[in-house]
Protein backbone atom coordinates (compact mmCIF):
# COMPACT_ATOMS: atom_id res chain seq x y z
CA UNK A 1 0.00 0.00 0.00
CA UNK A 2 1.21 3.65 -0.60
CA UNK A 3 -0.18 7.34 0.03
CA UNK A 4 -0.96 8.55 -3.39
CA UNK A 5 1.65 11.46 -4.40
CA UNK A 6 -0.69 13.90 -6.45
CA UNK A 7 -4.48 14.14 -6.14
CA UNK A 8 -5.96 10.88 -6.54
CA UNK A 9 -7.36 11.08 -9.69
CA UNK A 10 -4.62 12.32 -11.28
CA UNK A 11 -2.80 9.45 -9.77
CA UNK A 12 -5.76 6.79 -11.21
CA UNK A 13 -6.28 8.51 -14.68
CA UNK A 14 -2.50 9.59 -15.21
CA UNK A 15 0.08 7.00 -14.03
CA UNK A 16 1.70 5.10 -16.23
CA UNK A 17 0.16 1.82 -17.51
CA UNK A 18 1.30 -1.43 -16.16
CA UNK A 19 0.34 -4.84 -15.83
CA UNK A 20 -0.88 -5.23 -12.64
CA UNK A 21 -3.97 -4.50 -11.29
CA UNK A 22 -3.94 -1.32 -9.19
CA UNK A 23 -6.95 -0.96 -6.60
CA UNK A 24 -7.94 2.23 -4.73
CA UNK A 25 -9.95 2.97 -2.19
CA UNK A 26 -12.74 5.86 -2.07
CA UNK A 27 -13.96 4.88 1.38
CA UNK A 28 -16.79 3.12 2.36
CA UNK A 29 -17.89 0.41 -0.20
CA UNK A 30 -16.34 2.66 -2.86
CA UNK A 31 -12.95 1.20 -4.78
CA UNK A 32 -11.73 2.11 -8.59
CA UNK A 33 -9.64 -0.72 -10.16
CA UNK A 34 -7.52 -0.30 -13.20
CA UNK A 35 -5.40 -2.69 -15.23
CA UNK A 36 -2.91 -1.30 -18.19
CA UNK A 37 -5.89 1.74 -19.61
CA UNK A 38 -8.38 -0.29 -18.36
CA UNK A 39 -10.58 1.40 -15.16
CA UNK A 40 -13.45 0.01 -13.32
CA UNK A 41 -15.47 1.93 -10.64
CA UNK A 42 -17.36 -0.50 -7.75
CA UNK A 43 -20.14 0.97 -5.70
CA UNK A 44 -18.57 4.62 -5.85
CA UNK A 45 -20.39 7.68 -3.92
CA UNK A 46 -18.68 10.87 -4.85
CA UNK A 47 -21.00 13.12 -3.83
CA UNK A 48 -22.37 15.00 -0.74
CA UNK A 49 -25.21 13.04 1.19
CA UNK A 50 -28.91 14.45 1.65
CA UNK A 51 -28.87 16.94 4.19
CA UNK A 52 -32.11 14.97 5.48
CA UNK A 53 -29.38 12.17 6.13
CA UNK A 54 -29.45 10.72 9.33
CA UNK A 55 -26.04 9.29 8.85
CA UNK A 56 -22.87 11.31 8.33
CA UNK A 57 -19.80 11.01 6.24
CA UNK A 58 -16.48 10.90 7.59
CA UNK A 59 -13.75 10.44 4.59
CA UNK A 60 -14.09 13.75 2.23
CA UNK A 61 -15.36 13.32 -1.36
CA UNK A 62 -11.78 12.23 -3.12
CA UNK A 63 -13.05 13.96 -6.38
CA UNK A 64 -16.48 15.10 -8.05
CA UNK A 65 -17.77 12.14 -10.76
CA UNK A 66 -17.94 14.54 -13.79
CA UNK A 67 -13.86 15.01 -13.53
CA UNK A 68 -13.41 11.48 -14.37
CA UNK A 69 -12.16 10.65 -18.01
CA UNK A 70 -11.28 7.03 -17.90
CA UNK A 71 -13.91 4.55 -17.54
CA UNK A 72 -14.85 1.55 -18.94
CA UNK A 73 -17.88 0.66 -16.00
CA UNK A 74 -19.42 1.90 -12.97
CA UNK A 75 -20.55 -0.92 -11.16
CA UNK A 76 -23.35 -1.63 -7.85
CA UNK A 77 -24.02 -4.11 -6.33
CA UNK A 78 -27.15 -2.57 -5.20
CA UNK A 79 -29.57 0.19 -5.58
CA UNK A 80 -29.00 1.77 -1.77
CA UNK A 81 -27.55 5.36 -2.26
CA UNK A 82 -24.02 5.15 -0.87
CA UNK A 83 -23.43 2.00 -3.52
CA UNK A 84 -25.55 3.38 -6.63
CA UNK A 85 -25.84 7.14 -6.44
CA UNK A 86 -27.41 8.74 -9.74
CA UNK A 87 -25.49 11.76 -9.77
CA UNK A 88 -22.31 9.69 -9.30
CA UNK A 89 -23.29 7.13 -11.69
CA UNK A 90 -24.21 9.67 -14.75
CA UNK A 91 -21.57 11.54 -14.03
CA UNK A 92 -19.30 8.89 -14.42
CA UNK A 93 -20.74 7.78 -17.24
CA UNK A 94 -21.20 10.69 -19.54
CA UNK A 95 -17.59 12.12 -18.35
CA UNK A 96 -15.97 9.09 -19.31
CA UNK A 97 -18.19 7.00 -21.80
CA UNK A 98 -18.63 4.04 -19.09
CA UNK A 99 -21.27 1.81 -19.19
CA UNK A 100 -23.23 0.83 -16.04
CA UNK A 101 -23.88 -2.66 -14.42
CA UNK A 102 -25.87 -3.10 -11.67
CA UNK A 103 -29.14 -5.85 -11.04
CA UNK A 104 -32.16 -4.76 -12.26
CA UNK A 105 -33.35 -1.93 -8.74
CA UNK A 106 -30.13 -0.02 -9.54
CA UNK A 107 -31.09 0.12 -13.34
CA UNK A 108 -34.53 1.03 -12.72
CA UNK A 109 -32.79 4.01 -10.35
CA UNK A 110 -30.34 5.54 -12.56
CA UNK A 111 -32.57 5.11 -15.71
CA UNK A 112 -35.39 6.51 -13.85
CA UNK A 113 -32.91 9.65 -12.93
CA UNK A 114 -32.12 9.89 -16.68
CA UNK A 115 -29.54 7.76 -18.19
CA UNK A 116 -30.23 6.33 -21.23
CA UNK A 117 -30.99 2.64 -21.01
CA UNK A 118 -28.57 1.59 -23.80
CA UNK A 119 -25.90 2.59 -21.57
CA UNK A 120 -26.46 -0.11 -18.83
CA UNK A 121 -26.81 -3.92 -18.67
CA UNK A 122 -28.36 -5.35 -15.99
CA UNK A 123 -27.36 -8.78 -14.02
CA UNK A 124 -28.59 -10.98 -11.91
CA UNK A 125 -26.90 -14.04 -9.83
CA UNK A 126 -25.18 -16.20 -12.40
CA UNK A 127 -24.60 -13.15 -15.32
CA UNK A 128 -21.15 -13.03 -17.03
CA UNK A 129 -20.37 -9.78 -18.24
CA UNK A 130 -17.17 -9.34 -20.51
CA UNK A 131 -16.12 -5.16 -19.42
CA UNK A 132 -13.05 -5.14 -21.12
CA UNK A 133 -9.71 -6.68 -22.32
CA UNK A 134 -8.94 -6.74 -18.72
CA UNK A 135 -11.97 -7.20 -16.68
CA UNK A 136 -14.73 -9.38 -16.70
CA UNK A 137 -17.92 -9.75 -13.75
CA UNK A 138 -19.39 -12.45 -12.39
CA UNK A 139 -23.03 -11.21 -10.49
CA UNK A 140 -23.42 -14.13 -7.80
CA UNK A 141 -25.50 -14.48 -5.14
CA UNK A 142 -25.89 -12.03 -1.98
CA UNK A 143 -27.78 -12.24 1.10
CA UNK A 144 -28.42 -8.89 1.96
CA UNK A 145 -31.43 -8.35 4.64
CA UNK A 146 -31.97 -4.81 3.21
CA UNK A 147 -31.81 -5.34 -0.42
CA UNK A 148 -33.14 -8.58 -1.93
CA UNK A 149 -31.61 -7.67 -5.76
CA UNK A 150 -28.35 -7.26 -4.02
CA UNK A 151 -25.34 -9.22 -6.09
CA UNK A 152 -22.17 -10.14 -5.14
CA UNK A 153 -19.17 -9.15 -7.63
CA UNK A 154 -16.59 -11.52 -8.96
CA UNK A 155 -13.97 -9.25 -11.01
CA UNK A 156 -11.70 -12.13 -12.99
CA UNK A 157 -8.20 -10.62 -14.07
CA UNK A 158 -5.17 -11.61 -15.28
CA UNK A 159 -3.79 -11.14 -12.06
CA UNK A 160 -6.52 -13.05 -10.12
CA UNK A 161 -9.81 -12.51 -9.06
CA UNK A 162 -11.40 -9.77 -6.98
CA UNK A 163 -14.60 -10.61 -4.54
CA UNK A 164 -16.64 -7.14 -3.70
CA UNK A 165 -19.24 -8.10 -1.21
CA UNK A 166 -21.46 -5.12 -1.24
CA UNK A 167 -23.14 -5.04 1.97
CA UNK A 168 -24.69 -9.03 1.80
CA UNK A 169 -24.08 -10.77 5.51
CA UNK A 170 -22.14 -13.26 6.14
CA UNK A 171 -23.96 -16.28 4.89
CA UNK A 172 -23.34 -20.28 3.48
CA UNK A 173 -23.23 -18.33 -0.61
CA UNK A 174 -19.21 -17.50 0.66
CA UNK A 175 -18.61 -21.10 0.77
CA UNK A 176 -19.94 -21.80 -2.69
CA UNK A 177 -18.15 -19.26 -4.31
CA UNK A 178 -15.25 -20.14 -2.49
CA UNK A 179 -14.87 -23.69 -3.68
CA UNK A 180 -15.96 -22.71 -7.22
CA UNK A 181 -13.55 -20.04 -7.88
CA UNK A 182 -10.36 -18.90 -6.92
CA UNK A 183 -10.34 -15.29 -4.73
CA UNK A 184 -7.39 -13.30 -4.42
CA UNK A 185 -8.76 -9.96 -3.09
CA UNK A 186 -12.07 -10.10 -0.63
CA UNK A 187 -13.43 -6.65 -0.19
CA UNK A 188 -15.86 -7.47 2.93
CA UNK A 189 -18.22 -5.05 4.43
CA UNK A 190 -17.46 -4.52 7.94
CA UNK A 191 -19.12 -2.05 10.70
CA UNK A 192 -20.98 -1.48 13.88
CA UNK A 193 -23.41 -3.65 14.59
CA UNK A 194 -26.55 -1.79 14.08
CA UNK A 195 -29.72 -0.96 14.00
CA UNK A 196 -30.08 -4.45 15.68
CA UNK A 197 -27.35 -7.04 16.51
CA UNK A 198 -29.46 -9.65 15.01
CA UNK A 199 -30.29 -7.79 11.88
CA UNK A 200 -27.23 -5.16 11.17
CA UNK A 201 -26.20 -3.85 8.46
CA UNK A 202 -22.66 -4.78 8.11
CA UNK A 203 -20.36 -8.07 9.29
CA UNK A 204 -18.56 -7.42 12.50
CA UNK A 205 -14.55 -9.06 13.00
CA UNK A 206 -15.60 -12.61 13.23
CA UNK A 207 -17.98 -13.07 10.35
CA UNK A 208 -15.57 -11.45 8.57
CA UNK A 209 -12.95 -13.98 9.13
CA UNK A 210 -15.91 -16.56 8.86
CA UNK A 211 -16.12 -15.23 4.80
CA UNK A 212 -12.65 -15.13 4.22
CA UNK A 213 -12.29 -18.64 5.46
CA UNK A 214 -15.22 -19.85 3.35
CA UNK A 215 -13.71 -18.13 0.05
CA UNK A 216 -10.27 -18.87 0.99
CA UNK A 217 -9.06 -15.57 0.13
CA UNK A 218 -5.35 -14.78 0.19
CA UNK A 219 -6.10 -10.95 0.86
CA UNK A 220 -9.01 -9.53 2.99
CA UNK A 221 -9.75 -5.65 2.76
CA UNK A 222 -12.35 -4.26 5.55
CA UNK A 223 -14.67 -1.82 3.83
CA UNK A 224 -17.38 -0.18 4.35
CA UNK A 225 -16.06 1.11 8.25
CA UNK A 226 -14.81 4.21 7.42
CA UNK A 227 -17.98 5.69 6.00
CA UNK A 228 -20.25 6.57 8.65
CA UNK A 229 -19.65 8.22 11.60
CA UNK A 230 -22.89 6.43 13.22
CA UNK A 231 -21.32 2.83 11.78
CA UNK A 232 -17.45 3.71 12.33
CA UNK A 233 -15.52 0.61 13.81
CA UNK A 234 -11.94 0.04 14.17
CA UNK A 235 -11.02 -2.88 11.48
CA UNK A 236 -7.98 -3.90 13.22
CA UNK A 237 -9.12 -6.32 15.87
CA UNK A 238 -10.39 -7.97 12.42
CA UNK A 239 -7.08 -9.31 11.92
CA UNK A 240 -6.13 -11.72 15.07
CA UNK A 241 -9.37 -13.51 14.56
CA UNK A 242 -8.45 -13.57 10.97
CA UNK A 243 -5.09 -15.59 11.78
CA UNK A 244 -7.17 -17.92 13.80
CA UNK A 245 -9.66 -18.91 11.65
CA UNK A 246 -8.21 -18.03 7.90
CA UNK A 247 -3.74 -17.91 8.38
CA UNK A 248 -3.12 -18.10 4.62
CA UNK A 249 -5.16 -14.75 4.73
CA UNK A 250 -3.21 -11.77 4.75
CA UNK A 251 -5.14 -8.56 5.93
CA UNK A 252 -4.60 -5.23 4.28
CA UNK A 253 -6.40 -1.97 5.51
CA UNK A 254 -7.00 -0.11 2.53
CA UNK A 255 -8.13 4.00 3.85
CA UNK A 256 -9.75 5.97 1.05
CA UNK A 257 -7.19 7.60 -0.85
CA UNK A 258 -4.73 4.48 -0.57
CA UNK A 259 -4.04 1.98 -3.29
CA UNK A 260 -3.38 -1.84 -2.89
CA UNK A 261 -1.71 -3.25 -5.99
CA UNK A 262 -1.65 -7.20 -7.13
ZN1 LIG B 1 -23.79 0.28 2.23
Amino acid sequence: MQRPTSSLLEEIEDSPSNDSVRIWGLSGAGFVLRCKDDVIYIDPWLVPPDVKRTTHRTYPIPFAPGKVTRGNAVISTHEHEDHCNVATVKGIVESSGAIFVGPKSAVNKVVGGGLPESKTVTVAPGSFVSISHSFKLRALEAQDPYEPLAVVILIESERGNILHSGDTSYFSGFREIGEKYEVKVALLNFGKQIPTPEKPYYMNAEKVAMAARDLRAKIVVPMHWNLWQETREDPRPIEPILKSMSPESKFIIVEGGELLQI
